[in-house]
């Protein structure tokens, strides 16, 4: 019966957050009231029935009426296991304590009336209590089997907390009852770099000592309001704060759990100082559903550690709402890369005679419901998110193992052209990644060729000059991106390790606009032959644009003029039958 526990029963309180929430969808009061309200209407009419000696016409037969006690006192008896099986412990006491009153009475009418008719009903009695006993018995081993279940699905294994499943239900829950609450969202701060430097298992002692301290605070109710906290994921934790008096009050809570990781945490022989970030949005004041609810305090959340303050709680307001569908579209990256929704498009390139020359591969990305997602958005979203080298990692495994196999296949002398930005160009491992692609896809390294975008590469050209030499000396090809959107600066492709020139779509849009136009792509292009670049035209899409490039030496063309972005079994047609 979903009879409330109180605060300040001897169970912790988040364990009894957790019952509660189990206990949510059983039976209400009112079912049991009115299942022993019919019981009674229907023990009475057993009485006054049995023993009448009326008749009732029934479709023009006589019928007597304590016939209907069989059926009232089987109603009685149906309402008693009806109890029994759905209103538990309360259920199960009151219809044995009904059951066993009838026996007396039952025994009386046997002993005093000598009337032995009653014995049938006896026995029907003790049945009824049997039964009632072991679907008592019953309910409990079922009760306890979902205790179990509920424990599992809610705890989070490493540290023992609830996890995210449970705290979704109880901010579900409390949207349902119209409760206000404050959610918090709380990220450690540069938890990374302590996994990172230290290994995982010192990373996942030192969360453990977080949980338990913050567990701690909420179990005992130190901070004076209702508190349930729960891990998310990896070092992502989740507060969930009721029973404030005002804001104020909320912060005050929040700030202990901030306190309590003031005093340093020690591991073995290490020393940890540890900081977290929260940020917090209220129901029903910042938002009344649970999606936007927390995102609003992801997007507080990010705000505070982004501004790296000595400050590390904010409360949500409107003006974050800026940066909300940014938030939106990084978890959507996040969820894609979870649930292996990253994929590619091959785009052909072909040389001025219509040869095949290769493929750039071109990310894409599905959305749960299916849509697919265009890089130019996403591509931004999962560099801000720190997950670039994951997007850019799985389009090269996929597209590597692809383009690996067609090669084997059809012997194609033909490259694959892979984007890399330069934020993952920059990770210390990023030449190690690349081996493995080699290694694991069979790619002859000369038939690999990387991108990268020439306005970035400018901006970070003394850190990644070096990588970039490591990898041609490899015999991978470079090629330069979007070749004209940076600072133009065609002095320094003499001192770059590369060897291809992209030039972007824009100039080629202009290029047949003015005789100026056309001659700077024709100044690029002879530039670039002399400082023993090949230039690649970007974006051509029509006949006049491709006449003017084969008539200024353009080496290779890639645009929708012959070929938009490909499935992989597109471009598998597209070199077998070539
Ligand atoms: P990009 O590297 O300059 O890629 C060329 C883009 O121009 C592609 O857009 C391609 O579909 C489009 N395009 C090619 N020919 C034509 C044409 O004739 N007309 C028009 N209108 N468009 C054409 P997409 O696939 O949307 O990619 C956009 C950008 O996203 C890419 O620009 C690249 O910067 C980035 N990107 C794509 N895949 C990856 C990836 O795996 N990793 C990284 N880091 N960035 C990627
Ligand atoms: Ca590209
Ligand atoms: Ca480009």
């Amino acid at each position: 019966m979903s009879k409330n526990k109180d605060v300040n029963d001897n169970s912790p309180i988040m364990e009894q957050t957790l019952d509660r929430l189990a206990r949510r969808d059983e039976t209400p009061i009112s079912v049991f009231i009115l299942l022993l309200v019919f019981y009674i209407i229907s023990s009475a009419t057993v009485s006054i029935t049995a023993g009448s000696q009326r008749v009732v016409m029934f479709g023009g037969n006589e019928i007597s009426l304590y016939t209907f006690a069989g059926v009232f006192s089987s109603i009685a008896n149906l309402c008693i296991v009806l109890m029994a099986v759905f209103c538990g412990r309360t259920g199960f006491v009151a219809s044995v304590i009904v059951l066993l009153f009838q026996i007396p009475m039952i025994l009386m009418g046997i002993i005093v009336r000598g009337n032995l008719t009653s014995l049938p009903g006896l026995f029907g009695n003790i049945l009824t209590i049997i039964v009632v006993y072991v679907i008592y018995l019953n309910n409990k081993n079922v009760e306890s089997y979902q205790k179990k279940l509920r424990d599992q699905a809610t705890t989070d294994l490493l540290t023992g907390l609830p996890n995210g499943f449970a705290s979704t239900e109880l901010i579900t829950e409390l949207i349902r009852r119209n409760i206000p609450f404050a959610a918090v969202t709380i990220d450690i701060n540069g938890f990374k770099s302590v996994n990172d430097t230290m290994g995982f298992d010192i990373g996942n002692r030192v969360l453990i000592e977080i949980a338990s301290r913050w567990k701690d605070i909420a179990d005992k109710g130190l901070s004076g309001t209702l508190d349930f906290i729960t891990r998310i994921n990896s070092d992502e934790f989740s507060l969930v704060i009721r029973e404030f008096s005002s804001e104020e009050n909320i912060l005050k809570t929040i700030r202990l759990y901030d306190q309590a990781l003031n005093e340093k945490i020690h591991i073995d022989a290490y020393e940890f100082v540890v900081s977290a970030s929260f940020g917090y949005a209220l129901f029903p004041v910042d938002a009344d559903e649970l999606n936007t609810l927390i995102s609003n305090s992801i997007a507080a959340m990010k705000e505070i550690k982004r501004m790296k303050s000595s400050e590390h709680i904010l409360h949500f307001t409107p003006e974050l709402l800026g940066s909300r569908n940014l938030l939106i579209l990084e978890n959507k990256v996040r969820d894609a890369l979870e649930n292996d929704r990253i994929y590619f498009n091959l785009q052909p390139q072909y040389d001025i005679t219509h040869r095949l020359r290769g493929f750039e591969a071109l990310a894409r990305m599905k959305d749960e419901d299916g849509t697919v997602i265009n890089p130019v958005e996403f591509i931004p979203a999962a560099e801000r998110a720190g997950l670039i080298d994951s997007v850019d990692l799985t389009v090269y495994k996929k597209s590597s193992m692809f383009f690996g196999s067609l090669l084997k296949e059809s012997n194609a002398d033909i490259v694959l052209c892979i984007n890399v930005s330069v934020k993952h160009l920059m990770k210390s491992d990023f030449i190690e990644e690349i081996r493995g692609i080699l290694k694991s896809s069979g790619i002859p390294a000369k038939q690999l060729e990387i991108e990268i975008t020439e306005s970035i590469l400018i901006d970070s050209v003394e850190k990644a000059m070096d990588c970039l030499k490591e990898i041609r000396e490899m015999g991978i090809q470079i090629s330069i991106d979007d070749f004209g959107t940076g600072y133009s600066s065609l002095s320094y492709l003499n001192s770059f390790p590369s060897d291809i020139l992209k030039i972007d779509k824009s100039f080629i849009d202009q290029m047949n606009d003015s005789e100026s136009s056309k001659k700077y792509v024709e100044a690029i292009i002879s530039l670039a032959h002399v400082l023993d670049y090949r230039v690649i035209a970007e974006g051509v899409e029509k006949q006049e644009q491709f006449d003017t490039l084969s008539g200024i030496n353009c080496d290779y063309i890639q645009g929708f003029f012959w070929g938009h972005p490909l499935s992989e079994e597109d471009a598998a047609a597209l070199v077998l039958k070539s």
